[in-house]
């Protein structure tokens, strides 16, 4: 008796599993398959509609340089296949039932979260990303999801709560605001809490993908822009965003007279670099907010001593921006009409792979956006 009840109990665990599996999504994208490696298709499913979930059929993701890093194992061991794209625009084709925000037929942005704990004081105050639990959207452990690893948004669709996913006005030019949800937001978020005003000069380290909007929300602030970079191609495009002032760092002689001299300072810069340069230049009760993250094997270095010898100058890193922030960021940009500058790809295993070496070769004016509707 005592094993038949054993066998009815696992058959009705098996048929559940059935069930669960069933209503998995299929889902096809581009991975690596090792650290370094070329992008090839591939084929997985993900986690069920949950009653707070919406599922997104992708148009676009573009490629962030931490996508670079993750693939190269700048920052650690990872896992493979890994699906990367952490900046992610769609249309709504379903919705679970408790969802309000979104309706079928609307656009959905989805940036580097996709789950946090809800509950701690991070959470509460709308600064998800700092929580304990955060679930990042590639590469992580999703244990809301029996510990399935998360894949990312170079793919035909996401699923994800609604919470972390934001609502794009219909206005929006849509093959343009994928970089938004998260170069858009980790610059929007520490010029807001710098509290960069009309008349501030601010200077801009790194102008990439990151660096380029920053610039952008900077001068719509009316702040005076300063550039820095490291090659001479992007001198034009700098003014043309509306800087006042490129310098290429290579040439020191446009470094002369910088020192105390800018009110914010914000490096987007993924590769070695003196910070004691850019703490020298921010002037006393100035800001230098410090978003890009090199690899662990590259860190720049600020010493003890500097920060007594340019004393007063707050110094901070920023990690993106929470849920609340991100549509606030979202609906500026579209108001203000600030996008970054792209260029299309399509979505296909060659196209992306060469289109990596060229971010790592500073090839890329300002950030590649993959037509994800392309893909075969
Ligand atoms: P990009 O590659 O698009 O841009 C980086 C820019 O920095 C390029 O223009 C590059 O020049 C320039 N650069 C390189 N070395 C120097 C240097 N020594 N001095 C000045 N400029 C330099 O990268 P992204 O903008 O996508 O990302 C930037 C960094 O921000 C990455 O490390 C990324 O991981 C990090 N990041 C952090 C986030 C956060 O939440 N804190 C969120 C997203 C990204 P060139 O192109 O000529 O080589
Ligand atoms: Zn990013």
């Amino acid at each position: 008796m005592k094993k038949i009840i054993i066998s009815i109990v696992v058959c009705i665990i098996g048929m559940l599993q059935i069930n669960a599996q069933e209503g998995r999504i299929p889902a096809k994208g581009l991975a690596v398959y090792e650290a370094g490696g070329e992008f090839k298709t591939y084929e997985f499913t993900r986690h069920t509609l949950g009653d707070n979930d919406i599922l997104i059929e992708t148009m676009y993701a573009s490629i962030c340089h931490s996508d670079l890093h993750h693939t190269h194992q700048d920052w650690g061991t990872e896992k493979y296949p890994m699906v990367p794209g952490h900046e992610i625009v769609g249309k709504v084709v379903r919705v679970g039932k408790n969802v309000t925000k979104f309706k079928v037929g609307d656009y959905a942005g989805v940036g580097c979260m996709v789950n946090s704990c809800g509950e701690c004081s991070y959470c509460k105050a709308g600064l998800e990303q700092y929580c304990k639990k955060v679930t990042m959207t590639y590469h992580a452990i999703d244990w809301a999801h029996d510990n399935e690893i998360t894949q990312g948004g170079y793919s035909n669709n996401i699923v994800v709560k609604e919470h972390f996913a934001v609502l794009v006005p219909k206005n929006a030019d849509l093959k343009k605001v994928a970089p938004l949800l998260c170069a858009g937001i980790t610059t929007y978020s520490p010029l807001k809490q710098s509290n960069v005003k009309k008349g501030d000069n601010v200077a801009i380290a790194g102008f990439g993908g990151l660096g380029h909007m920053a610039v952008k929300y900077a001068v719509e602030l009316g702040a005076n822009v300063t550039v820095f970079d490291i090659t001479e191609d992007k001198r034009g495009d700098a003014i043309r965003m509306g800087a006042v002032k490129y310098v290429n760092v290579n040439n020191l002689d446009e470094l002369n007279g910088m020192d105390n001299s800018f009110d914010f300072v914000l490096s987007s810069i993924p590769a070695m670099y003196n910070p004691a340069m850019y703490l020298k230049m921010t002037k006393y009760k100035g800001d230098f907010a410090i978003v890009g993250l090199p690899a662990f094997n590259n860190q720049p270095t600020l010493k003890v001593m500097d920060f007594v010898f340019y004393a007063g100058r707050n110094v901070y890193g920023s990690q993106i921006g929470g849920m609340k922030e991100t549509q606030e960021m979202i609906d500026y940009s579209v108001a203000h009409n600030i996008y970054p500058d792209v260029e299309i790809i399509k979505a296909e295993g060659a196209t992306v792979t060469d289109a990596y070496q060229k971010v790592l070769a500073g090839k890329v004016k300002f950030r590649y956006v993959i037509d994800m509707t392309t893909l075969k």
